[in-house]
């Protein structure tokens, strides 16, 4: 159980406070491990599908790495930090050397624990065994390898920059390497792709040494070359393939821990668990958010932007009704649900007795289930998730 005991002063980022509090160190009141995360905003070429923030032009990447060092020394805390997580954009990218620096630079700065979780995203077509070695050497112990597919085909509709074999290639090699936390993002619902074909790259990846799988629909975000070419997608083949893929991950080994999450036992993500169950983190980057104290911080989106900020942040408070609907939506995703005990404790809200009535509507009907103190989407509900979630707001 989540509990407020061992409160520890933690968190002072005198950039953010130079942003709203002129200059005023806000102690914070934070209790538990942290996460930092770390965001590296260059790819080599756009995929087509892809809205998250990134750029093909490197001529930035040197002033971006000293601005990266700057904001994590304006950071000072004895905030325990338990994960890392260098996620893109493409971190297997950028030259050598430049991921060890920046996570050298956060053990100097942060409190990292000593069995913390390091993760870096790669991508098969940079993953070279140099930067494992150099990864490896800097206590990274958990990969996260883009895939999307093992088919040729739809790797080049996807606008990848590599085959099945050299995603293959990049385990055994991270593997020899000593990182044996090796998780793949999956997609599915790709045009022309067929359920049993899904199935049976599941099956491909399941063959492999990995330790967790994460699925993703496709989906067409405006902005995104899919959108502009008027790609379409069918919901309901992707919400068959999903309802195929659960049983069939779980007799691999693979439980389903939050909606589009899948690991082996003991292999779940430190790191994106924190999300869900709204610990607090540190963003660092462009276009990365931190939350602690029941506040977010919203860094710059734009590299520019981020470069000329001076490490400035929008800053915003977030009310305890708001936490507590946020806690609700995040933590119906995962596999433990709501701490209720947490809820009420951190957010003043006592859900079994705001909603009585629905919540014995959804147990009558076998949408939830209470137990140990925590109440959780039934297996079968997760098809349902949101209508749920509105219920319980
Ligand atoms: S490599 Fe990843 S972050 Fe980069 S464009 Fe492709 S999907 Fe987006």
């Amino acid at each position: 159980m989540i509990t407020n005991a061992n409160k520890t002063e933690i968190l002072t980022g005198e950039n953010n406070a130079a942003s709203t509090d002129a200059g005023k160190a806000a102690a914070a009141t934070e209790t538990r491990a942290g996460g930092v995360y770390v965001h590296i905003p260059y790819c080599k070429s756009k995929c087509g599908y892809c809205a998250f923030y990134s750029r093909t032009d490197y001529s930035s990447s040197e002033l971006y790495l000293t601005a990266l060092k700057k904001e994590i020394d304006s950071y000072k805390t004895d905030c325990p930090f338990d994960t890392i997580y260098i996620g893109g954009g493409t971190p297997s990218s950028v030259r050598p050397g430049y991921i060890a620096e920046i996570i050298g630079h956060i053990k100097r700065r942060f409190n990292i624990a000593a069995d913390a979780e390091i993760t870096v995203e790669a991508n098969p077509d940079t993953c070279s065994r140099g930067f494992l070695a150099e990864i490896a050497a800097q206590g990274v112990n958990r990969l996260s390898l883009g895939l999307q597919t093992d088919d040729g085909a739809l790797l080049r509709f996807l606008g990848r920059r590599h085959d099945y074999a050299r995603f293959t290639a990049c385990v055994a090699d991270a593997s020899q390497t000593g990182i044996t936390n090796i998780s793949a993002d999956l997609m599915y619902g790709l045009p022309a792709q067929s359920a049993d074909a899904f199935l049976r790259t599941l099956a491909a990846v399941c063959a492999l040494p990995l330790a967790h799988i994460s699925l993703y629909p496709l989906k067409v975000e405006e902005g995104t070359p899919f959108y502009e070419s008027g790609i379409a997608v069918d919901g309901d083949l992707q919400a068959d393939m999903y309802g195929a893929a659960v049983p069939f991950l779980r007799e691999r080994g693979f439980d389903r821990y939050e909606v589009g999450n899948f690991a082996k036992t003991g292999r779940e993500s430190r790191h994106n668990l924190k999300y869900w169950r709204l610990a607090p983190y540190v963003g660092l980057g462009a276009a990365a958010h931190s939350y602690f104290n029941g506040e977010r911080y919203q860094n710059p989106d734009g590299i520019s932007e981020y470069l000329v900020s001076g490490g400035r942040v929008q800053k915003t408070k977030i009310s305890k009704t708001e936490s507590a609907e946020e806690y609700i939506m995040l933590a119906l995703r995962t596999k433990e649900g709501i701490n209720l005990d947490f809820l009420k404790s951190e957010f003043d809200c006592d859900l079994m007795n705001k909603k009585p009535a629905e919540i014995k509507s959804l147990q009558s009907r076998g949408m939830v289930e209470y137990d140990s103190g925590n109440l959780r989407l039934s297996d079968g509900a997760f098809y349902v998730m949101n209508s749920i979630i509105l219920k319980l707001l």
